[in-house]
């Protein structure tokens, strides 16, 4: 399993064609259903994750801007001992979609890679990366996710090495070229 940040960014921009060709393939063209895929995903995260240490990467509060709800905020807010006003004053700004963002970026509350405010966190960053939702249902979240998430990175992968799913792909590709 992979789990050098450098490494990841490398490799995952250079498969970043190979990898869109992979989870397009995935949703349009094999013949396994969506469930069957969310299962393998739901197999893979598991593992995966049980092997990154997330205390070891820091990717994701580095690099997203977070978006907060109102809840998020007053939770946040009450955590340090403001009042959400003082908080939103302070660490927010609100854009047209409704959400407030956190001004900084990495994150005010990232501290030496750990979240100060870990059992207060938003919903945005208990959640991450997402992996309760089925990856290919967006493409573009998920190949940019694979650039800097170690998990995601390694579930794809997997997902790439499948026996089933690698055997399927080279009988499409086989069947493609007999029919030329
Ligand atoms: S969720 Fe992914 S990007 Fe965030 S800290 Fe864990 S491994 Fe890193
Ligand atoms: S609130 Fe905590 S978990 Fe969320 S981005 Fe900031 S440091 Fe990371």
């Amino acid at each position: 399993m992979e789990a050098d940040l450098k490494r990841i960014y490398r490799l995952a921009q250079r498969r970043e064609k190979d990898n869109r060709n992979f989870l397009r393939w995935l949703k349009y063209r094999h013949s396994w259903t969506k469930r069957q895929v969310m299962a393998l995903q739901q197999e893979l995260s598991e593992r995966v994750w049980a092997e990154i240490d997330c205390r070891d990467c820091g990717n994701c509060c580095a690099g997203m801007q977070l978006q907060l709800t109102g809840h998020d905020c007053a939770q946040v807010a009450k955590a340090l001992g403001m009042t959400t006003d003082e908080f939103n004053k302070q660490y927010t700004e609100k854009h047209g979609d409704g959400y407030w963002y956190l001004r900084e970026q990495p994150c005010s509350f990232q501290k030496n890679l750990m979240c100060t405010i870990y059992e207060d966190r938003p919903s945005r960053c208990s959640g991450f990366p997402y992996l309760d939702m089925p990856i290919l249902d967006d493409m573009a979240g998920t190949l940019d996710k694979v650039l800097y998430c170690p998990i995601v990175f390694n579930v794809v992968e997997e997902m790439k090495a499948h026996p089933d799913l690698r055997r399927q792909k080279r009988r499409k590709r086989y069947r493609r070229r007999s029919d030329e």
